[in-house]
């Protein structure tokens, strides 16, 4: 009689949506400090002068807080994330706008990224015997097309992470046996990490597209979690000076990837996910370049990866366009360019794959900022084509195991009904 009870629940686990998801799309606009305002928000529409855009998912205004922000945009991406569903929420909008204060938050007002390590520690935490979650994060920065590792060097880091620096004078500390060793000098602390195997971007059947080849980092708790989090942000920011804020140009993508083990009996189903949360370079840097007389300090300043995402979601809406006209074949023969630039590449599962995912474009409402605020709602509203097709990431191996069970328990069923 458990049989039952017993396959209801393995089927809730094994549960796929049936259905294309929409990529959530909101919008939030940061207090302004001064001057004349060009930008308003009402309901879920968002004018620039005259020019109304919406409606959008979500709207937040200047006087949201970060908790209504998570629960608007974050929230049900982390949830699905905990279900066995990969997930993304990415922050889009021109430098200063707020994106890193909508990511990372501040102290004290605790971002999208502590609120999520958060959630998820509070599932995890509060697991019965069946269930196990291993949380394990990633963070790297793309800049200028190259992946470099945040989170190299770390303390607690795990798989391929170069060796710790050598031991500081240790040899003479032991031999000398004193009470207090003399303070050894402290070698002169690299001000730029020791040069590193570039991580690459890697795709296999079963753990799906991934960085390979960075600094994977077991966190038992959500406080290691958010420790990492804020060790690696600290290295993107040093590594950028005033005159070459590099935060503006690079994409920061922190991962939590999430193994989901349950088991019943003789029975294990594994979940793997992954979760990432990104801070976009400032969408200022997408802009075309426009043959000035400083025409090469301009290219200097176009993103590559943002440009790619750009051409990325043009073909998704062309894409989603055929199909709505009925011409499934000519849909599926548009070519979507992921594999132009890494930053599309990495987060494909996220625009049309096979995740959740959530964006929030950032908006500043000066008058000032008019023109950056335009093209981030016009991008904003072409977000809304962009469609993915949730799967849930189990295991092969233990779904063939599952159905024999199942075939073995309808097997003697029909046994006994005779
Ligand atoms: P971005 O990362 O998009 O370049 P920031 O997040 O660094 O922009 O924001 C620029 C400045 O504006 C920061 O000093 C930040 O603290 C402030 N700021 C941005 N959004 C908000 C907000 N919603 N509430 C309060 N301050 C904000
Ligand atoms: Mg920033």
């Amino acid at each position: 009689e458990s049989d039952v009870s017993e396959q209801s629940e393995w089927d809730a686990l094994l549960a796929q949506p049936a259905e294309e998801t929409a990529v959530r799309v909101a919008i939030r606009s940061r207090p302004q400090i001064d001057g004349e305002s060009a930008t308003s928000i009402r309901g879920n529409h968002v004018s620039v002068g005259d020019t109304n855009f919406g409606p959008f998912d979500a709207t937040l205004d200047d006087h949201s807080t970060q908790k209504a922000t998570y629960d608007g945009v974050a929230r049900n991406v982390v949830e699905q994330a905990l279900r066995g569903f990969h997930g993304c929420v990415m922050a889009y909008g021109a430098t200063g706008s707020g994106k890193t204060h909508a990511m990372a938050g501040e102290r004290g007002d605790a971002g999208i990224v502590s609120r999520a390590i958060a959630q998820v520690f509070a599932v995890s935490g509060a697991e019965s015997d069946e269930t196990h979650t291993r949380v394990e994060c990633t963070y790297v920065e793309i800049y200028r097309e190259q992946v470099r590792d945040l989170l190299v060097g770390d303390a607690g880091a795990s798989e391929n992470a170069l060796p710790p620096p050598p031991q500081q004078q240790r040899g003479r500390a032991l031999q000398a046996g004193n009470r207090t060793p003399p303070r050894a000098k402290t070698p002169p602390r690299a001000k730029t990490p020791p040069p590193q195997k570039q991580p690459r971007i890697r795709e296999d059947e079963r753990r799906g597209v991934f960085v390979d080849g960075c600094t994977r980092t077991r966190c038992r708790s959500a406080e290691e979690c958010i420790d990492a989090f804020r060790m690696g942000s600290r290295r993107r920011a040093v590594r950028g000076t005033a005159k070459n804020d590099r935060s503006s140009r690079s994409h920061a993508v922190f991962t939590l990837e999430l193994t989901r083990t349950t088991t019943r009996g003789a029975a294990t189903v594994t979940q793997a996910s992954r979760l990432h949360l990104v801070d976009l370079a400032g969408s200022e840097r997408v802009k075309e370049s426009k043959t000035t007389g400083d025409g090469v300090k301009e290219a200097g300043n176009i993103n590559q990866s943002l440009m790619v995402l750009g051409n990325v979601v043009t073909a998704l809406e062309d894409k989603a366009s055929k199909r709505r006209k009925g011409d499934i074949n000519g849909a599926a023969r548009v070519h979507v360019p992921y594999r132009d630039a890494k930053l599309t590449r990495l987060l494909q599962d996220a625009l049309g794959g096979n995740a959740y995912a959530a964006i929030l474009c950032c908006v500043s409402r000066a008058a000032a900022d008019a023109s950056h605020t335009t093209s981030t709602l016009r991008f904003a509203s072409r977000l809304k084509s962009v469609t993915t097709a949730p799967r849930k990431n189990l295991d092969p191996k233990d779904m063939e195991i599952l159905r024999l069970r199942r075939e073995n328990a309808k097997l003697r069923a029909a046994l006994v009904d005779d």
